[in-house]
Order: structure tokens, then C-alpha cells, then sequence
């Protein structure tokens, strides 16, 4: 059965409400993933999404480091109407000397949540996720603190992110995971064998990440484009590969035509059919871009459209 557009959806058993189309914000700020971000730009998209009414915001820490959520924190600031509002952001990036490692000690993470309410300028975070899983912390014991800084009021729902189908099950023993956030696209389809399967059976929200593939399933690429270094890196945009996954693309141009929207709209659409997945975070890297995906909840695909999507991007 199809699954009805609403635009008033709660994550998981959460009880937090957000309009199923959100922002992911790792371009505002996050100079360490796109050099020359334009902070002001980055703002103005924060601000342009709350002014049209979407109110789930997707930060970390590791953007920036640190600077996503200070600019965020800014435009909350001067927005107010923080109860309204649904931020998310993850922690488990530890620095030592020159390198990162993942941290999901309860110590760490405690410490990485203080540091996030002060970075944010709130005294709650509506969805803490463990951004990635580390070697050594039993994951219900990395949870557990997560469950404890909830009952303290510092977090209101508690995510994982980046985990393994065992390291989510271990993280759920005690029924806490509200929210799993992992990389899922009409490319990159692996999530559907286990964990979009369990995180409905659990009650457990299923947010995708790179729900547009960096770009590539917006349409506006053509199979002849010079591409820049940052896309280059993808092996979604290079060679034969980048030929073939646009022509896919534009397999989509007709059902965008039929539905009067954009492919992205129509991409955006597709995964809020899919069981678990109630909420999806685009990037933007200008306010354009956040009022142009927000038009999503205008697009209600038949069950025809669903199927034809499913097919074109099988495999
Ligand atoms: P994405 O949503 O797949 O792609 C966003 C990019 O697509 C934008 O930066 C923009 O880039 C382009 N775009 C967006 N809307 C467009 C439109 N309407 N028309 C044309 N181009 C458009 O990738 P993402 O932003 O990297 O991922 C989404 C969010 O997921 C992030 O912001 C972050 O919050 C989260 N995330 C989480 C993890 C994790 O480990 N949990 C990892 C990655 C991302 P260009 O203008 O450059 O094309």
C-alpha cells in the first residue's frame, strides 16, 4: 500500500514532530568538508528553511568542526521560537594530536552533548545521534548514557548513525534508538536488505543521508559536464559510471513533467514512500535550493510512479 504525504510526521516513537522535509546542514559552516563556504549563505539557507516552515535541522560537530552548530546556534538566536524547532546533531569525532578518532565512551559522549547545548546556544537538543561507531564501547552501554541525558533533559530522543546491522541491534537491546541515520539514495539501495527492515519492525525512524547524491540525482547534471574536484572524488561522478547513473537520471524527467515538479522533488518524494523513512535532510548550499526542495510536499506519486522509480534504479 502506498503511503500517504503528510506533512506533519513523528520520528520514530520519538514524539518529536517535523515537517518530513528537512535540512541537512553540513555545508553551513562545514569548511573542513567544502572549502569556500560562504557563512552568510549558509545562514540565509537556516534562515529560509525555518521561514518556510521546515523545522528539522541536521547538524554534527565535525562540521566545521564546530562551526555548523555555532551558525546555527546564531540564527536560532535571533529566530526565537526554539520549542518549534527540532535539532539534530551527533557527536563521537575526538581529537588526538593530528588525528580523529571515534570516541562512543559514555564520558566522551556526555562531554560531547555539553559542548554541542553550548556550541548551539540551547539548553536541550531535540535528537542526539552517535554520529559513528567506535572499536571498543559496548553500543547498549554508549546508548545507555544517551538514555541517561534524556531523562536529564539535555536530549529529547536519542539516534545512531553509520552502524552496522549488529552494532544497531546491540544499541536497541534496551528498546532507546528513536532515530538511525545512514547513507541510503536511489544509488546506493544497500539498506534496504536489514536495516530499513528493522528499523520498522522497532519503531525506529530511518533518516537517509546524501538523499540526493551530492547533486547527481537533481537532474542538472548532463552526461558531458566538466566536473569539479569536490564531485570528482565521488565515484558516483566519475567515468563511465557518471554516464551511466545520469542517464538514469533523466529516466526521471517524465515522471517530474507528469508530476509539475523537479526530479529532485520527485526523488525526495520517492523515499518518503518507503516504510521507516518518515523524514528526509537534502543539503542546500543557498536558500534557492532550500525553497526549490521544500516544493517535495506538493508531489504525491502514483503507485505507478513508485514502481517505474523502484525499477529504473534497481541495480
Ligand atoms: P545531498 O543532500 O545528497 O546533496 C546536497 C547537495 O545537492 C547540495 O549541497 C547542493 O550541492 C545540491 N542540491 C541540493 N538541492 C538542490 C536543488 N534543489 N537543485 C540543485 N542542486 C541541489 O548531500 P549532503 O548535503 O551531503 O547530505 C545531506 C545531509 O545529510 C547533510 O547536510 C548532513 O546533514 C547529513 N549527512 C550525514 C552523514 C552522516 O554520517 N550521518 C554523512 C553525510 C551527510 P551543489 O549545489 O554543490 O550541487
Amino acid at each position: 500500500m502506498t503511503k500517504a504525504v503528510n506533512h506533519n510526521v513523528t520520528l520514530g516513537k520519538s514524539g518529536l514532530t517535523v515537517n518530513p522535509i528537512g535540512l541537512g546542514t553540513n555545508a553551513v559552516g562545514g569548511h573542513n568538508l567544502f572549502p569556500n563556504l560562504d557563512e552568510e549563505a549558509g545562514k540565509a539557507s537556516v534562515r529560509a528553511a525555518l521561514g518556510s516552515g521546515i523545522n528539522f535541522l541536521d547538524t554534527a560537530f565535525i562540521y566545521g568542526p564546530g562551526r555548523s552548530e555555532e551558525l546555527i546556534g546564531e540564527v536560532l538566536k535571533s529566530y526565537g521560537r526554539r520549542d518549534q524547532i527540532v535539532i539534530a546533531t551527533k557527536g563521537a569525532h575526538r581529537f588526538v594530536g593530528e588525528k580523529t578518532v571515534f570516541d562512543n565512551s559514555p564520558a566522551f559522549l556526555r562531554e560531547s552533548v555539553e559542548g554541542s547545548l553550548k556550541r548551539l546556544g540551547t539548553d536541550y537538543i531535540d535528537l542526539y545521534y552517535i554520529h559513528f561507531p567506535d572499536e571498543h564501547t559496548p553500543k547498549d552501554e554508549a546508548v545507555g548514557e544517551l538514555a541517561k541525558l534524556k531523562q536529564e533533559g539535555k536530549i529529547r530522543a536519542i539516534g545512531v548513525s553509520n552502524f552496522s546491522m549488529e552494532q544497531l541491534r546491540e544499541a536497541n537491546k534496551d528498546g532507546h534508538v528513536d532515530v538511525f541515520q545512514g547513507e541510503y539514495n536511489l544509488f546506493r539501495r544497500g539498506a534496504e536488505a536489514q536495516l530499513l527492515p528493522y528499523a520498522k519492525e522497532n519503531g525506529i525512524s530511518f533518516v537517509p543521508y546524501f538523499p540526493l547524491a551530492s547533486g547527481l540525482l537533481t537532474g542538472k547534471y548532463g552526461a558531458d559536464d566538466k566536473l569539479d574536484e569536490s564531485k570528482l572524488r565521488n565515484p558516483l561522478f566519475q567515468g563511465e559510471n557518471f554516464k551511466r547513473n545520469v542517464e538514469k537520471v533523466n529516466g526521471l524527467r517524465e515522471i517530474a513533467v507528469a508530476q509539475e515538479a523537479s526530479i529532485a522533488n520527485v526523488v525526495l518524494a520517492w523515499y518518503l514512500t518507503r516504510d521507516a523513512i518518515d523524514a528526509v535532510i537534502p543539503g542546500a548550499k543557498n536558500d534557492k535550493q532550500v525553497a526549490a526542495n521544500l516544493q517535495t510536499l506538493d508531489v504525491e506519486l502514483t503507485p505507478q510512479q513508485i514502481e517505474q522509480i523502484d525499477f529504473l534504479f534497481r541495480d
